[in-house]
């Protein structure tokens, strides 16, 4: 069976996901699909009496249901069933991702969809193995932290790799025993909708996991200000994640988890395997045509060997497959909008006006749709645009250092510090260096995560506070409660 669709033919549903039903909606955003740029449906907005009705939802569903107190086995079992369903409905649930976003179809069935349905058992796995700790009190007393679940999490999740970003919230949060208000991304809000509906089938309490669609300024503005919501998880733009922190402060302190951007370097050093580096760099930008927060967009290269791997990525860029989401070819992804492929134009076009010297690409592909060429920018230092802002688009700079000193001080961005890259056959060199990389994930000899949802990963500096996946992502939903009892014999 070919994986390859008409995407005229997908049932997009319609509407906010509250309390296990879809909910009609005012409001419409147009959506354009990247892949051929057509109009092809709307996305509704929820305004904030919306956003108060799926709260209100949540917290009655934790409440009779049980779910932040039942046995947490009863939680792991219901994931599971949740993952099988996600996997037995890959295709439809693919469709539904594909015709909003840059996801090529192959690669959600092959890659996000079933790493998400593995992480989901992941953090299933963890809901009973969580205990509260009896703790060393004075004589006559016993003292216990007792851990709990906080209540309604309300996550927001960005467009560019919807189902996986939708995952990583709804993993740990559900597995420890909270309830979640989610909104997707205005732009790919379909899939998140079906997640939810999946999630009702598979046994999980109808109300524990709502879907409310919308922009940040009304609706995301609404969720993360509302005084029920007890934390709040965001995977998005740095420039958005802090209106956030400051609105959540705003009506009552809670805590935030912020998953933001990056402008990560790519540190090769001469005596590096250069195929193996070059082959992990250009997978590294090509992943989803650069829209990844942990893009190792700055390849920064030992001086000595520059010109050689300036070559070898040159030669491997444009070796790619573009097409529409929707045929089971396509390798390549689109740009997700207009305005993001503009604004990708814009920083290429003021990097070469401030020097940078153009070794491919710079223009779009000549097909329908949002599509940009790998592009390859050398002459440029840390103060070019190309260095400085976090792209999003297919675009690699690269600049070369002679001294060990002299890249690692290249590498470090002002601002953010999410991921970093570094390829030596010097094991002693590789761990000092790695150790210097103001970044929170550093890859040796290769770039890019595996499928290991014990990693956790988050961001340095502007890139983030606290962690998603791993055992912190699920201790992050859950909170302590300090216990102290007197037990001596009354004299
Ligand atoms: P964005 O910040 O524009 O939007 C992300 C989400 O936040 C969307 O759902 C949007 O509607 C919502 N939003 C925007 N402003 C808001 C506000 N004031 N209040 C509440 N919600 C608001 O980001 P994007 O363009 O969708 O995604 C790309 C960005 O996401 C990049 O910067 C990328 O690096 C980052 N990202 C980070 C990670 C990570 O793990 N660190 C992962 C994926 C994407």
């Amino acid at each position: 069976m070919t994986l390859s669709f008409d995407p005229e033919a997908v049932d997009l549903p319609s509407g906010h996901f509250i309390g296990g039903e879809l909910v009609t909606a005012n409001g419409r955003i147009g959506l354009r699909r990247p892949s051929d740029g057509a109009d092809y449906a709307d996305c509704p907005i929820a305004e904030p009496d919306v956003v108060d009705r799926a709260v209100e939802t949540a917290q009655k569903a934790l409440a009779s249901s049980g779910w932040g107190s039942c046995i947490p086995r009863d939680r792991t079992r219901a994931m599971h069933r949740w993952a099988d369903l996600m996997e037995a409905e890959a295709p439809a649930l693919a469709r539904l991702e594909a015709v909003s976003s840059t996801r090529p179809i192959a690669h959600l069935i092959a890659g996000d969809i079933a790493v998400t349905a593995e992480q989901i058992r992941f953090f299933a796995e963890m809901a009973d193995k969580e205990c509260s700790d009896l703790v060393p009190t004075q004589d006559g007393a016993m003292g216990m932290t007792v851990s709990e679940p906080y209540g309604v999490i309300g996550a927001i999740t960005p467009w560019n790799f919807p189902i996986s970003m939708a995952g990583w919230k709804l993993g740990p949060a559900l597995a420890a025993g909270n309830a979640v208000v989610m909104k997707p991304s205005e732009m790919t809000p379909f899939s998140t909708v079906r997640l939810a509906q999946l999630a009702v089938e598979a046994g999980i309490p109808a109300g524990l996991f709502n879907v409310l669609l919308g922009d940040g300024p009304v609706t995301g503005n609404a969720i993360t200000g509302h005084p029920g919501i007890r934390k709040v998880s965001f995977t998005g733009s740095t420039a958005a994640g802090a209106a956030i922190m400051e609105n959540a402060a705003r009506t009552g302190i809670r805590p935030v988890t912020l998953e933001l951007g990056g402008k990560s370097p790519q540190v090769v050093f001469a005596d590096a395997d250069l195929e193996l580096a070059a082959n992990a760099i250009v997978r590294g930008i090509l992943a989803n045509a650069g829209q990844a927060c942990v893009a190792g967009s700055r390849v920064i290269v030992e001086a000595s060997v520059a010109e050689q791997f300036a070559g070898m990525l040159i030669e491997r860029l444009p070796q790619i497959r573009p097409g529409p989401t929707w045929d089971a070819d396509t390798d390549y992804s689109p740009i997700i909008s207009e305005r993001q492929i503009a604004r990708i134009e814009a920083i290429v076009g003021d990097a070469i006006a401030q020097g940078a010297e153009v070794r491919c690409g710079a223009e779009r592909l000549d097909r329908p749709g949002y599509f940009y060429a790998p592009t390859l920018l050398t002459g440029v230092d840390n103060d070019n645009p190309a260095s400085q802002a976090e792209i999003f688009g297919p675009v690699l700079t690269l600049q070369t250092f002679t001294t060990e000193e002299e890249g690692v001080a290249m590498a470090d961005h002002p601002t953010y510090g999410l991921a970093a890259g570094l390829f030596t056959r010097d094991l002693s060199r590789g761990l000092r260096v790695m150790r210097q990389l103001q970044a929170g994930t550093v890859w040796i000899n290769r770039y890019g995560r595996s499928r290991d949802h014990i990693l956790p990963t988050g961001g340095y500096k502007s890139s983030g506070i606290g962690k998603d996946l791993g055992r912190e992502a699920f201790h992050a939903n859950r909170r302590s409660k300090t216990v102290l009892i007197d037990i001596a014999r009354p004299e």
